[in-house]
């Protein structure tokens, strides 16, 4: 077995066992240099917490693990193609590589739908379900300012 194959298999594992607590079918793994640093499982029902993917959930906990919030020289292993957000929190997080199991076709197919929300960003704002459109507000430059003027910010 390949080491990517051997990762992808720890974190389906860890989705399938997740659908055996109650959870999500959703797991992965956050590996560097071919070593473990933290796990992740779905739990956004356990926790009411509709941002409580895998991935970020692995994210987290590795940062926390490393006491770091780059995860720059780690790689994620994920049962499931990362939803926008989630590739979002990847590159956030500054990852080398992600790799996934199932595709997003597989996570429509069991009753999870990532390509709408693919598809949704492709579209024309007005159109979602969630309107987010840009409010007038006068001082909406003065926490960039802050953030210019503090010497010793920790950019990231
Ligand atoms: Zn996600």
């Amino acid at each position: 077995m390949t080491d990517d194959a051997h990762w992808l298999a720890r974190a389906v594992d860890l989705a399938v066992a997740n659908v055996r607590d109650g959870g999500g079918p959703f797991g992965a793994v956050i590996v560097r240099e071919g070593r473990l640093v933290a796990t992740g499982q779905n739990r956004v029902t356990r926790d009411l917490d509709p941002t409580a993917h895998a991935e970020v959930q692995a994210i987290r906990s590795a940062c926390a693990e490393l006491g770091d919030f780059s995860l720059a020289g780690c790689e994620l292993f994920t049962s499931c193609e990362p939803c926008p957000l989630c590739v979002s929190a990847s590159l956030w997080a500054r990852l080398d590589r992600v790799v996934y199991a199932a595709d997003r076709d597989d996570a429509a197919r069991g009753g999870f739908d990532d390509r709408e929300f693919y598809e949704l960003f492709a579209r024309d704002r007005a159109t979602w379900p969630t309107a987010v459109a840009a409010g007038v507000h006068p001082r909406a430059f003065d926490p960039f300012e802050a953030w210019l003027g503090k010497d010793d910010r920790t950019p990231y």
